[in-house]
């Protein structure tokens, strides 16, 4: 595996390679939910280049940028283990200068949901994720459905500005307990943990009354309210993939979402339906 931590050489590494290059980018204390990116990855390309890169253009003032988790050995390690042949880890002074051209996410689509509460953080994930998608020039790249209004506008950027890259979206993987992985959950203690569940749960609920052709967005939220007691609820929403809400549930076009705080964890997850 190449280690590379300067664009120049990535650039001369990329100029050089040969096939398909698929991309996973991530901001590492790597798990299994970036493992199955890179998997997939790794089978679909020639090479895979990983990278790993805690954007501060995505965070907002008093978020936790400066404590993200990391663990760059390990990370390492894993990447080595899964085949990876580049890993790609750039300091921010490479990736921003001072007063540059900015991206900026669409209004309806990114300023709801996560966006509200963190108003701007879509145009930072965007400003790095075109930043990367133009140094690395990826046929494919692997984007988690657990994030999925990021996938969502990650897509349409890609329509939007005409960028000739495959956007892979990939399911998202939990704890056996049904916890989605996320570097995040290291916050969580024992009791925090298990309350934490309680997300999967409501989830399931929203699932199991769509099974019984409940297809009321409103009726479905209240028994999700209801499965996520002694939570604090930031939002319960119901949404088309272009992430316009809907009333009542279209098969194949809706996804549910759900985040909240435990502690003074941040946690979100969804189904897809
Ligand atoms: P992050 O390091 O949190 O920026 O995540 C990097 C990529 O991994 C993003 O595309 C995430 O959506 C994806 N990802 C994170 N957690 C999971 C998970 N539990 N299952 C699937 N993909 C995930």
């Amino acid at each position: 595996m190449k280690l590379i931590n300067n664009i120049n050489s990535l650039k001369d590494t990329i100029k050089q390679s040969k096939g398909l290059i698929g991309f996973v980018p991530t901001m590492g204390a790597l798990h299994d939910g970036h493992m199955s990116l890179i998997k997939k990855a790794r089978e679909q390309n020639d090479i895979v280049l990983v990278s790993i890169f805690i954007n501060p253009a995505q965070f907002l003032h008093g978020e936790d940028f400066e404590h993200y988790p990391t663990k760059i050995s390990e990370d390492n390690n894993m990447c080595k283990l899964a085949g990876v042949d580049i890993l790609f880890t750039p300091t921010k002074d490479m990736m921003y200068a001072d007063d540059e051209v900015v991206v900026k996410a669409p209004m309806l689509s990114s300023y709801m949901l996560e966006g509200l509460k963190r108003p701007g953080h879509f145009d930072g994930v965007l400003q790095v994720v075109l930043k990367l998608f133009n140094l690395i020039q990826p046929t494919n790249a692997y984007f988690g459905k657990k994030d999925a209004q990021q996938l969502s506008l990650i897509k349409q950027m890609v329509s939007d500005l005409f960028l000739d890259i495959n956007i892979i979206e990939c399911e998202i993987i939990r704890e056996n307990d049904g916890l989605a992985m996320s570097s995040r959950n290291i916050y969580l203690d024992a009791n925090d943990r298990k309350l934490a569940l309680n997300i999967y749960k409501s989830l399931k609920t929203a699932s199991n009354m769509i099974k019984q052709n409940h297809t009321n967005c409103e009726q479905i939220i209240i028994n999700m309210t209801n499965a996520l007691i002694g939570l604090d609820i930031e939002y319960i929403s119901i949404v088309n993939q272009r992430f316009r809400k809907i009333e009542k549930i279209i098969i194949g076009d809706t996804i549910i979402l759900v985040a909240i705080k435990v502690g003074k964890t941040r946690l979100i997850d969804n189904i897809w339906i």
